[in-house]
C-alpha cells in the first residue's frame, strides 16, 4: 500500500470484524509448553485468519496467516529496512488496523487480502525476530476513530508534506487524514528524483494502460494541483490537439509500463527539454498517512511509536479495544507487567516477584532476566492475542506470560496457582535444553506448582498436551505429567530431577518416553 501502485478507490469494505464485535485472531500457532488448564469456560468459536492471496512462480494460492503473523509478514514487505524500533511498531499498528479495517476487500475472489502494495505487500520469508517483536510488542493494539477502527494508509515519503486523503479517495474525508507539514522526512535528507523519457514512450505506456493520449507529445503542462501541492490534473499537448488526464491515472500507467521508480510520487514539475519530457520531484508514494522515512526519524529522535502515530494520524486512539484501552507498563525489581489497569493489578506485580523468589531459592536457578507478565483486561482480549480458548488461564511463550484478567482468576481462586505455574514454566523454559520434552516440561511446571496432584503417573502424548479442543482430554493429559514427574522426584529426589532440565533426562527415563522433544520455546 505504501508503494507506488494505485490504491483502491473505495478504501470501505463489508465484513469489519471488529465493527461487528466479533473476534479478530491474534495469535502465534506454535505453543511452546505452556498452558494451564484450570477455568472452565465456553470455548471459543473457531478463530478466522487472514486469508492472503500469495503469487508465486508456480502460481496463486491462498494462505491463511493468524493476524499478528500477517503484521509480521507486512513489517518484512514494506519496512523490512526500518532501523527504530518505535518506528517499526509504529507500523506494526498501521498495518494491523489496515488489514482490520479492510479486511475481505478481495472477499468475491475468496480471499481477504492480495500480497502486493495493493493491499498491502507481504514477505513471509523475510520475517525475523526484530519483525515479530515488533508485533507482539503491539499485539493486538489497533487505530480507533470515533470507536471505530481508523483507515490507515502510509507512505515511503511524503517529501515534506503529506496528502490530504480526500485527494485520492473522493468518498473519505478522515480529519485524520489531512494535508499537513512533515518537518522530520524532511530532516532525514534529500527526497529529490529526476527522470525524463522520450515522448514516444510515454505515449506508449499510455496506450498499453488503455489511456486516452494525443497522437503525438510535445509537452506536459500541471493544470491542477491538490491542496498539498501534487499534480492533480495534466494536460498531454501535440501538434494532433491537447488531452486531459489525471495524474494518479498517469503515474499508475507509466509506472506499470516502465517501473515504479520512475515517476515516485506526484510531487513534481515537468518541463519538455531536448526533445524528452523532464519530471523533477520529490517524496515517494502517495503521500497520504504515516510517511514511513518521517517515522523512522522521529524515532531516530527517540519518539515513541505512539507519538509518530499521533503526528500521523492526529486524532485517533491507539488502543486493544474501542475504548482505547491500552498498555501501560509496570516496572518490577526483576519483572514487568503490562496493564490497562495499573492501580487494580499493581499488587499482581508485586505476588509475581514474590512467587519468584520463592522459586529461586527452592530451584537454585537464577531469576530469569526481562519476564514480562501482560495481564489483559478482558477475556476476549486474551483469547485473541493468544489464540487460547478460555479455559486456558495463561499462556507462555518464551520470557513473555499472558495471563487472563486477574478480576476473573482471583474470582475462581485461581490467581496464585496461575501465577506460580506459568512462572514455574519461565524457570524451567530459561534452563531447558532443546531435547527436554514438553510431558516433562509440563509436569515439572506443574509439580513445583502444586506437587505430585491425584492423577495417574504416566507419559501423556504430546497431542494430548497440545490439543485445545478437548478441556477434559487435556486435563487428564496434564495430571498424568504432573504425577510421572512426582513419581521421578519420589525415586530419584528433586535436586537430581531439576538438573536434568538443563542436561537432559537419562537414558531410562527418556527411553520411557514415547513423546517427542519439544521445539525449543521462542
Ligand atoms: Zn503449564
Ligand atoms: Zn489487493
Ligand atoms: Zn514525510
Amino acid at each position: 500500500m505504501s508503494g507506488p501502485e494505485r490504491p483502491s478507490s473505495s478504501p470501505e469494505t463489508r465484513g469489519d470484524p471488529a465493527a461487528t464485535g466479533s473476534v479478530v485472531p491474534i495469535g502465534f500457532r506454535e505453543r511452546p509448553a505452556a498452558i494451564l488448564l484450570l477455568l472452565v469456560l465456553p470455548l471459543a468459536s473457531a478463530q478466522p485468519s487472514i486469508k492472503v492471496q500469495m503469487r508465486t512462480q508456480s502460481g496463486a494460492k491462498v494462505v491463511d496467516l493468524p493476524l499478528e503473523r500477517y503484521v509480521a509478514a507486512v513489517l518484512a514487505g514494506e519496512s523490512g529496512m526500518f532501523q527504530s524500533p518505535e518506528a517499526l511498531k509504529a507500523m506494526a499498528v498501521a498495518a494491523r488496523t489496515y488489514a482490520v479495517r479492510l479486511r475481505g476487500r478481495h472477499a468475491a475472489e475468496g480471499f481477504d487480502f492480495c500480497d502486493t502494495t495493493h493491499c498491502q505487500r507481504i514477505q513471509l520469508d523475510g520475517i525475523g525476530a526484530r519483525l515479530e517483536a515488533a508485533a507482539a510488542e503491539t499485539a493486538g493494539e489497533l487505530l480507533w476513530y470515533q470507536g471505530k477502527p481508523a483507515f490507515t494508509p502510509y507512505t515511503r515519503d511524503c517529501g515534506g508534506r503529506t496528502e490530504d486523503a480526500a485527494a485520492i479517495w473522493p468518498d473519505l474525508a478522515a480529519p485524520y487524514l489531512k494535508s499537513r507539514e512533515d518537518p522530520y522526512c524532511a530532516r532525514r535528507g534529500s527526497s529529490a528524483w529526476q527522470w525524463s523519457a522520450e515522448p514516444k514512450r510515454i505515449l506508449q505506456s499510455l496506450h498499453d494502460s488503455a489511456l486516452r493520449a494525443p497522437g503525438d507529445l510535445d509537452r506536459i503542462a500541471i493544470l491542477g494541483r491538490t491542496p498539498s501541492g501534487r499534480a492533480s490534473t495534466l494536460v498531454l499537448t501535440g501538434a494532433s490537439g491537447s488531452v486531459r488526464i489525471s495524474a494518479d491515472s498517469f503515474r499508475f500507467a507509466v509506472g506499470r509500463e516502465l517501473g515504479w521508480n520512475t515517476l515516485r510520487s506526484d510531487r513534481y514539475q515537468v518541463r519538455a527539454s531536448n526533445g524528452r519530457i523532464a519530471f523533477e520531484g520529490s517524496g515517494s508514494g502517495h503521500g497520504v498517512g504515516l510517511c514511513q522515512l518521517g517515522a523512522e526519524q522521529m524515532g531516530a529522535d527517540g519518539r515513541s511509536y505512539r507519538d509518530i502515530l499521533a503526528f500521523y494520524y492526529p486524532g485517533t486512539v491507539v488502543g486493544l479495544t474501542g475504548r482505547g484501552l491500552s498498555w501501560q507498563r509496570l516496572s518490577g525489581d526483576s519483572l514487568a507487567m503490562l496493564t490497562t489497569q495499573p492501580d487494580q493489578d499493581r499488587a499482581v506485580l508485586a505476588a509475581a516477584e514474590r512467587i519468584e523468589r520463592g522459586i529461586a531459592q527452592r530451584t537454585h536457578w537464577p531469576v530469569p532476566p526481562n519476564l514480562e507478565l501482560r495481564v489483559y483486561p478482558d477475556l476476549d482480549t486474551f483469547r485473541n492475542a493468544t489464540g487460547e480458548p478460555g479455559w486456558v488461564a495463561a499462556h507462555t511463550e518464551g520470557r513473555r506470560i499472558h495471563l487472563q484478567p486477574a478480576t476473573l482468576l482471583r474470582a475462581k481462586g485461581a490467581l496464585e496457582t496461575t501465577l506460580a505455574h506459568e512462572l514455574d514454566h519461565a524457570f524451567v523454559e530459561s534452563q531447558a535444553s532443546a531435547a527436554i520434552p514438553l510431558w516433562f516440561r509440563e509436569g515439572l511446571a506443574a509439580f513445583l506448582q502444586a506437587g505430585r496432584g491425584t492423577g495417574a503417573a504416566r507419559i501423556p502424548t504430546d497431542a494430548d498436551l497440545r490439543q485445545t479442543a478437548d478441556a477434559d482430554r487435556a486435563r487428564r493429559a496434564y495430571a498424568q505429567a504432573q504425577a510421572q514427574v512426582g513419581a521421578l522426584v519420589q525415586r530419584y529426589g528433586e535436586t537430581v530431577v531439576l538438573g536434568w532440565v538443563k542436561r537432559g533426562l537419562p537414558a531410562e527415563v527418556a527411553n520411557a518416553s514415547t513423546s517427542q522433544a519439544a521445539p525449543k520455546s521462542k
